[in-house]
């Protein structure tokens, strides 16, 4: 099994997508925002530096990250591949990850970026309802995730509740600073050879999507 560096804009169904191949192929989703989520709770000095960080808004240090990264992909059920997740996130650190790589005698493997329109991105966010008594989500306004009755959860039937923490321009600035930070990362992966784009669309259920992804992954 190759690793995989999985890089999707807000929206695009990473989490969901991350856990299908968790599950399928039994290998670890790493996150580096949980790792620095689990540093920062353990209270140390080095966690609370890192959670100024992450308050800020800014990018943790690359020292700190490369070390989180070397102790996490060294233990044991790495070793049969990973979906790394928000990392890496510009090129300085594409490069400080294979010299990591390289010292752990880790590869690179495939990086797949998922596509994701603009404004199916956009009614993802904006249509999201979430039942308040079982968690099952709908989608106003994508007609596979309608829920049956409006506002009526179809499992146990409480009220949908609208999740939106976003408004459109917020998420369109969101979005779209993504698309400008990510772009030298995408080019220098596609430049390399190992860049693999799938596309994910509002209908396209997730096991159409699990499906791409293992066509990707057995053709590489
Ligand atoms: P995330 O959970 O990916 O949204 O990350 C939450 C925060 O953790 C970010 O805003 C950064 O402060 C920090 N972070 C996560 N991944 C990285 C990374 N690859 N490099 C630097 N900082 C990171």
């Amino acid at each position: 099994m190759k690793n995989i560096i999985f890089i999707a804009p807000p929206a695009a169904g990473k989490g969901t997508y991350s856990k299908l191949i968790k599950d399928n192929y039994h290998i670890p989703h790493i996150s580096t925002g949980d790792l620095l989520r689990d540093k920062v709770k353990e209270n140390s000095e080095e966690g609370k530096e890192i959670k100024a960080i992450m308050q800020s808004g800014k990018l943790v240090g690359d020292n700190i990250i490369t070390k989180l990264l070397e102790e996490r992909l060294t233990q044991s059920d790495c070793q049969n591949g990973y979906i790394l997740d928000g990392y890496p996130r510009n090129i300085d650190q594409a490069k400080a990850y294979e010299e990591l790589l390289q010292k752990i005698g880790q590869s690179l493997g495939i990086v797949i970026y998922l596509e994701v329109d603009k404004q199916e991105a956009l009614d993802r966010v904006l249509g999201r309802v979430v039942c308040s008594q079982c968690g099952a989500t709908f989608n106003t306004k994508i007609n596979k995730f309608q829920p049956k009755q409006e506002g009526i959860c179809d499992h146990c039937h409480h009220p949908l509740e609208a999740r939106v923490d976003d408004n459109e321009e917020t998420f369109l600035n969101r979005f779209n600073e993504y698309l400008n930070k990510t772009e030298d990362l995408i080019n220098y992966y596609e430049q390399k050879g190992v860049l693999h784009k799938i596309k994910s669309q509002n209908n396209d259920t997730p096991e159409i999507m699990l499906e791409r992804i293992k066509k990707l992954i057995s053709n590489d």
